[in-house]
């Protein structure tokens, strides 16, 4: 079946999720030290360490947004060094590709390395003020044949905006797919979904039914969220989605 043929507004929501996903999230950062991948050498040097969290929506992440930190923050260069919390910024968030909202962030800093690690709620980008499921629905749609202009129309966006996010994932899928099926693979080892993509648009797929698969895997029904998922498993490790933006152009 190929995922990619939907658009992910078609995804079914089912109730009840948000938790299962924690517990799973829980026990990846527990063995997160044994995992041949991500290593340290994933992330540019310029990268700040990051953190994503699990978080079903805007709405409940606005009403208690403390609710959603760590109990503890590790530091990704090394687990025994001790971060401590630190101050927190506020930054816009567009809800829903409409709504422009501040939404408050924290950041905790390990002396050690000199490094703050901020947390991110799994529907935020870093970088980009729209969420993941915006990104996704323009990504999707491209797999689906929409044309930007199409997208762009029904989100409100210029079409050059809408191909740059489409772009950015496509350029990072590739590199990301080898990461993210070793990963899943450890889970996963008997999975019939194809390995390596020959082009760029087909890495896009993959990964999307990849993502689909460990979805059905651990129950995170969020399946418009794919992304958020994406960001979930790489533990801050994985620089995607997140890349300087280049201005987002709205329409009108
Ligand atoms: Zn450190």
């Amino acid at each position: 079946m190929d995922h990619a043929e939907k658009p992910s507004h078609a995804y079914k929501i089912q109730a009840g999720d948000g938790f299962i996903i924690m517990e799973r999230y829980r026990e990846f950062k527990s063995f997160a030290a044994h995992l041949p991948i991500p290593t340290r050498g994933d992330r540019s040097p310029t990268d700040k360490m990051r953190i994503t969290v699990s978080c079903p929506n805007i709405k409940t992440y606005l009403d208690n947004p403390e609710q959603f930190l760590p109990e503890k923050v590790t530091c990704l260069n090394n687990p025994e060094h001790r971060p401590h919390h630190h101050t927190g910024w506020e930054r816009f968030f567009v809800v829903d590709h409409v709504e422009k909202v501040l939404i408050p962030m924290f950041r905790w800093y390990c002396r050690a390395c000199k490094e703050s690690i901020s947390i991110w709620p799994e529907f935020v980008l870093p970088y980009q003020p729209e969420g993941v499921e915006t990104h996704e629905l323009a990504v999707v749609d491209h797999l689906a044949g929409k044309s930007f202009v199409e997208t762009a129309r029904e989100l409100g966006y210029d079409p050059r905006t809408v191909a740059q996010w489409v772009a950015r994932i496509i350029g990072q899928a590739f590199s990301l797919v080898p990461k993210v099926i070793g990963r899943m693979l450890q889970d996963m080892p008997n999975s019939s979904l194809p390995l390596s993509p020959a082009v760029a648009i087909e890495s896009v797929k993959v990964l999307l039914a990849w993502l689909r698969e460990w979805a059905e895997f651990v129950n995170f029904t969020r399946t418009n969220r794919l992304i958020g998922l994406c960001n979930l498993l790489g533990q801050g490790h994985w620089p995607i989605w997140g890349a300087p933006p280049g201005r987002p152009r709205l329409s009108g």
